[in-house]
């Protein structure tokens, strides 16, 4: 007899079987209503069972919640994956799989009463009822000029409804109810001038020409689905496309004429981008090329209400949304007959959620891709390594945009040396360089707009020296050290090497060694001193609080109502002013010496993402940045826009420490207000771990995290890396499982970690 395994909506995780009523089309994903102690109850399908023999009558499961599966099967593929790759529970998927607007029941369709007229009425008695009864006869008027001759009944304006119940009844009027969208864009926030494709160079030419087919491989392959012949490419999903083009190379253009094509073959569209209110030009891109059907893009962003959020939900599964752009959890979205998955600036951490469901999007992303058998592409100036990794191992294909498409040359990127400048200010932090303040000036003079960037990543835990810039590093795991000021000493966050705090650089024996660091406020309150008659803006989390504030500023500096601007990462990603020509970095190296793998590879994308928004336009750029390691292999790679030097030499490096992309790299972290409570722990999970731990596996020690403290938590953490993931996974599951953790100790596993702080 055939059950229904239901998981029941709530934290507590319960799953049960349910007899199937006769009829009854049940699937997996399917919503359905289920009897749980003396309460109906929600839930979701996960699979069909046969039921054993077990002496007694399932209870039989209510109903459903929607005639219709609400996850699809791959879907829920992909979100078993998921739960097993990154060690999370089915229903903490479940919840991204379904957001909270969908899976209430409060939340429905709107519905409208619609006055509809089905023919014109005869011209005598429209002079009937303009004596008679005017009012309807003005409906009548209203209604024989409105489109499809159909209003809402609320536009007929007020009491009208006595008069429309007369004209129903004279049969003259129809009413309907009919769904109606809360459309998001309704408000009209910003026109959308249509534009037209642009007659792509030859290298756009010929990347399109490799996502085209892919295109035509994965249709073919769909189409042959059902022949089993393992050793022929058709009918197995096409290798994903990673396409490398150097910043303003015209990659937005390939992925809206590759987006065509895919609608053009009755397809659907996923287009990801690493948050959507810090990427408002690819959006207006991609609606400017669509204008023609609007209606058919959905844009899922943040500040969607609930029922804004579950008509785009429901539009986007009933394939009236062809086109879907979003961040993150859009990986998700309900898209039938997905034909293309475009992910931007693919190497993004923001792609990485920091909350249970851990998964990172373009993974998730490419694994959705494989099992819908479509085209994926990754886009990015500054491929992630893991994804570049893939096309050495010939998983991926490479495709690549050398030039800008302009024409323009990529700028020109001076490095200044900030310890000759230091020793100019004799032994004092200088914020700005003296070579620096005169570009500005030109450009002010120039009428030329600037932008200058804080990188505030590392936030300054490690020690340099302002003389001659050398950072405490481990002897034993390239990284730097990390400063904890509870006990005055620094430590590495890899293995454990602790070392006493140096009096002096222990290089060149100045006293002056100290923690670096000042925000984009200090750069500000410097600039506006130094350039008085510019007009200076600041992004960054703290000035971007107001809702709208960063759309209206990215504006302003568009309509050239800004000289300077001042911004942390936020600025980084993909915005085009073609009036910027001069982009400072105020400080390249804080961010290398974070205790993590990736500085490098962070310091080389923010180097050369930042670079981009330089010259953009008819004028040429130039690039200033101000370091205090002007040698380091990320500065100059990123100097002369040498990707394919810094990716070797950097995989190496990889290669060499176990690090990915070469092993899958976890953290358990274990969080309390109690710090023994934490650090034991975590100690004892470390013990366990280790008895019979599957080969492969390096274990790290356990040690305070860099963040040792936060939000009164105290934190201690433990690196696990490993070439497999599954084996590192399921173990450390298991030993959770055995282990009854103290009430007031939390215990975090991420897997493919992005973050060690
Ligand atoms: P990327 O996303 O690679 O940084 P963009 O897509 O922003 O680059 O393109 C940079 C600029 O070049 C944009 O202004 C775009 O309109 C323009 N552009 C792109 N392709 C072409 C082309 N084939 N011909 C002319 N201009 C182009
Ligand atoms: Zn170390």
């Amino acid at each position: 007899m055939p059950a229904a395994r239901v998981l029941i909506d709530g934290p507590s995780e319960l799953v049960f079987d349910y007899a199937i009523p006769d009829g009854l089309p049940v699937v997996p994903g399917c919503r359905v209503r289920v009897p749980l102690r003396n309460k109906l109850s929600q839930g979701t399908v996960l699979d069909l069972v046969t039921s054993e023999d077990l002496g007694f009558a399932l209870r039989p499961l209510h109903s459903l919640s929607d005639p219709e599966p609400l996850i699809t099967a791959k879907l829920l593929e992909a979100g078993r994956w998921i739960a097993n790759y990154y060690g999370c529970s089915i229903e903490s998927v479940i919840r991204a799989l379904l957001p909270e607007a969908v899976r209430t029941e409060d939340n429905s369709a709107k519905v409208r009463k619609f006055a509809i007229l089905d023919a014109p009425p005869p011209p005598e008695l429209l002079a009937k009822l303009d004596k008679r009864a005017p009012k309807q006869s003005a409906i009548l008027a209203l209604l024989s000029h409105a489109p499809e001759n159909k209003m809402p009944l609320a536009d007929l304006g007020d009491g009208a409804s006595a008069s429309v119940k007369s004209l129903v009844k004279q049969g003259l009027v129809r009413l309907i109810e009919e769904e109606v969208r809360r459309d998001p864009e309704a408000d009209g926030i910003e026109e959308i001038l249509p534009d037209t494709p642009l007659a792509l160079n030859d290298e756009q030419a010929a990347a399109l020409e490799v996502v085209l087919a892919s295109l035509h491989q994965s249709t073919i392959g769909n189409q042959q689905s059902t022949i089993d012949n393992p050793q022929s490419s058709i009918g197995n999903p096409p290798s994903p496309i990673l396409l490398h083009g150097v910043t303003g190379s015209g990659k937005t253009e390939v992925y809206l004429q590759a987006a065509r094509a895919t609608l053009d073959l009755g397809k659907t569209v996923l287009v990801l981008v690493p948050e959507i209110s810090l990427t408002p030009q690819t959006v207006r891109r991609f609606r400017a090329r669509f204008a023609g059907i609007q209606e058919q893009v959905a844009v899922l962003h943040s500040n969607l209400s609930q029922g804004e959020r579950f008509d785009e939900w429901h539009r986007i599964r009933k394939g009236i949304a062809r086109i879907v752009i979003g961040a993150r959890s859009a990986v998700f979205a309900p898209l039938p007959d997905l034909g293309l998955i475009l992910v931007d600036e693919e190497h993004e951490n923001t792609y990485k959620q920091d909350q249970v469901p851990r998964y990172h999007g373009r993974d998730v992303a490419v694994l959705r891709a494989h099992l819908e058998g479509c085209t994926i592409v990754l886009g990015s100036a500054t491929p992630s390594l893991e994804s570049f990794q893939n096309t050495l191992d010939g998983k991926y294909q490479l495709v690549r945009l050398l030039k800008r498409a302009d024409g323009q040359s990529l700028p020109l990127i001076r490095i200044l040396d900030m310890r000759l400048e230091s020793k100019k200010h004799k032994g004092g932090m200088a914020i700005l360089s003296d070579r620096l303040r005169a570009a500005l000036e030109q450009r002010i003079a120039k009428n030329e707009q600037s932008i200058l960037f804080l990188n505030r990543r590392g936030f300054a835990r490690s020690l340099q020296c302002p003389s001659c810039g050398h950072v405490c590093m481990c002897p034993h795991c390239a990284v730097a050290l990390t400063y904890h000021r509870e006990d005055e000493r620094l430590c590495c966050h890899v293995c454990g090497h602790q070392a006493v705090v140096p009096r002096k650089c222990p290089e060149c024996r100045d006293p002056a060694i100290a923690l670096q660091g000042f925000g984009t406020q200090k750069v500000e309150e410097v600039l506006a001193k130094f350039l008085p008659s510019a007009k200076i803006a600041r992004i960054d989390a703290d000035a971007m609080r107001k809702k709208n504030a960063l759309r209206d500023l990215l504006n302003a500096f568009q309509a050239r109502k800004i000289d300077v601007l001042i911004g942390t990462q936020m600025i980084a990603k993909g915005l085009h002013f073609p009036n910027v020509t001069l982009v400072g970095i105020l400080n390249a190296d804080i961010g290398l010496h974070v205790p993590d793998f990736r500085a490098g590879e962070r310091t080389f994308q923010l180097l050369t993402q930042v670079a981009g928004r330089a010259g953009r336009g008819e004028l040429e750029g130039e690039v200033i940045v101000q370091t205090f390691t002007p040698h380091s292999p990320s500065i100059q790679f990123a100097r002369h826009h040498d990707f394919d030097g810094f990716a070797e030499q950097e995989l190496e490096f990889r290669r060499q420490f176990a690090y990915p992309p070469f092993a899958h790299c976890a953290v358990l972290t274990s969080r309390s207000t109690h710090e023994r409570r934490a650090e034991f722990t975590l100690q004892t999970l470390f013990r366990r771990l280790g008895e019979d731990c599957p080969k492969g596996i390096i274990m790290g020690e356990p040690m305070p995290s860099p963040l040792v403290r936060s939000h009164g938590q105290f934190r201690f953490q433990l690196m696990l890396r490993s070439k497999n993931a599954r084996p590192l996974t399921r173990h450390v599951q298991q030993v959770l499982q055995k282990t009854t953790l103290p009430e007031d100790v939390t215990v975090v596993f991420d897997m493919d970690a992005w973050s060690f702080t």
